[in-house]
């Protein structure tokens, strides 16, 4: 027999010296180390950085990759490290979050930093400070502006007011406020006395979020059509803001009160037999992406679960696909649009669902604008500082609705609508006006 050892016999576990030894503590301290995934996951690529389009317009900005994981790890070794006030030039656009190859979770990163910022770091008497929680809390002016629609769209988009605004708050008077419907959507749901269809089976709770509530009810009204000629029972709970524009501007309990409410309520209609959809793809990414990551609420998970965004359920669950390529839009919307897929859709995957669903529909031409970010990130725009570098970022995505033969837009992310009007002057409609236009006399 040779002198080599019997592979068979060789045990891989134990070490094979014969001595004793003592296990060494790796991480003294493991109980407080951060493992969670994404956190430490970051080679260095640079893809977050190419992809930002604050980056690319502002050359003192330094970037997603120092945003997330590399201010990440200063806080994992500093007790004392102060968050870098550049984070407030972050415009929560998420093109980071959704181009990092090794899965990074850049966007519970800057959402973190941003909180830590604001409650730690920024002065509460400040004017950014006040103008920024006013912005982030738009549920609230549009509630009373809604009280008085008229008088408000008068005041908001008059001159000196506006001037005043810019002096004191600054809010660009450049832009212009969106409108406030003289009838919300839950006045006019009330008022037509709720769900038309009901169904043991089949039912959607819709989550309207503030926009298609006070100032696009339209988009609202043709979600409920558009599901009930499906055969669906729609259910409206009550419902607060979505959070999007308080994680934007770093204002974490705002937007852990608002949603609890919308966790309680929502998961109480999931357990109704609903799934969830938004109308909106910031709303629809919240509650699925940005709630799970940030709070810890009983039913967040099974909220997150059941949230899709409207036109990704009609794909997913109904034939409306087949109808309309069967179908032939004629009269108001009988159009070319040129359409913009939302930052915060592309983070969903959600990117190609309109320019795929209206492919065969008679009548109407919809052309993809390209992968540019329209600039606005929901209160991002509003701000004086940044307004310029909002209309740069955005100038590619004009061009290109210019260059295409639309001449009416489309996108279903209503702050994104709201520069697509302010840079083109075109009027712009949401897909489920469209799929409303289709296939409901
Ligand atoms: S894309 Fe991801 S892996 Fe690459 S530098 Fe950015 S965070 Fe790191
Ligand atoms: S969220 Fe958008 S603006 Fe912010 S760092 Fe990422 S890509 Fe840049």
């Amino acid at each position: 027999m040779s002198d080599a050892r019997d592979p068979t016999q060789f045990d891989p576990v134990v070490p094979n010296t014969g001595e004793e030894y003592e296990p060494l503590e790796v991480f003294p301290d493991d109980e407080d180390f951060d493992l969670r995934p994404g956190a430490d996951s970051c080679y260095k690529c640079s893809t977050c950085d190419t992809n930002c389009p604050v980056a690319e317009v502002d050359d003192d900005f330094p970037g997603p990759k120092f945003q997330g994981p590399e201010q990440w790890r200063l806080k994992q070794t500093d007790d004392d490290y102060e968050i870098d006030p550049s984070i407030s030039e972050c415009s929560n656009c998420l093109r980071c979050d959704t181009s990092c190859p090794s899965g990074v979770n850049l966007a519970q990163m800057h959402n973190t930093a941003r909180g830590e910022y604001v409650d730690n770091q920024m002065s509460k008497l400040s004017v950014k400070y006040i103008r920024n929680r006013i912005l982030a809390n738009y549920r609230t002016s549009a509630y009373f502006a809604s009280m008085f629609p008229r008088t408000a769209n008068f005041f908001m988009n008059f001159g000196p007011v506006r001037w005043a605004m810019e002096k004191v708050l600054h809010v660009p008077s450049e832009r212009e406020f969106p409108e406030f419907a003289t009838q919300t959507f839950r006045q006019w749901w009330s008022e037509r006395g709720g769900a038309k269809v009901h169904s043991d089976d089949k039912k959607i709770a819709y989550f309207h979020g503030c926009y298609s509530n006070y100032n696009t009810p339209e988009v609202a009204k043709a979600l409920v059509r558009i599901y009930e000629h499906f055969g669906y029972e729609v259910m409206v709970p009550p419902q607060k803001c979505s959070g999007t524009p308080m994680f934007a501007n770093g204002m974490l309990d705002d937007a852990r009160r608002h949603a609890e409410t919308n966790v309680e309520e929502l998961t109480a209609a999931i357990e109704e037999g609903a799934d969830v959809v938004a109308s909106c793809t910031s709303c629809s990414m919240a509650l699925r992406n940005e709630y799970p990551e940030l709070f810890d609420i009983d039913g967040i998970d099974d909220l997150a679960a059941h949230t899709y965004d409207a036109v990704e359920y009609l794909r997913i669950h109904t034939d409306v696909r087949q109808e309309l390529e069967a179908a032939e839009v004629s009269g108001e919307l009988e159009e070319e649009f040129a359409y913009h897929a939302p930052c915060h859709a592309r983070n969903q995957g959600l990117e190609r669902q309109a320019i795929e669903l209206f492919r065969d529909l008679d009548g109407v031409a919809v052309e993809d604008v390209g992968e540019s970010c329209s600039g606005i990130s929901g209160t991002y725009g509003w701000k004086s500082e940044k307004y310029e570098k909002s209309m740069e970022i955005g100038s590619e995505m004009f061009e290109h609705m210019e260059e295409s033969e639309g001449t009416t837009g489309m996108t279903e992310c209503p702050t994104c609508a709201s520069q697509m009007e302010h840079g083109t002057g075109y009027e712009v409609r949401h897909p489920l006006e469209l799929i409303e236009a289709a296939l409901i006399d």
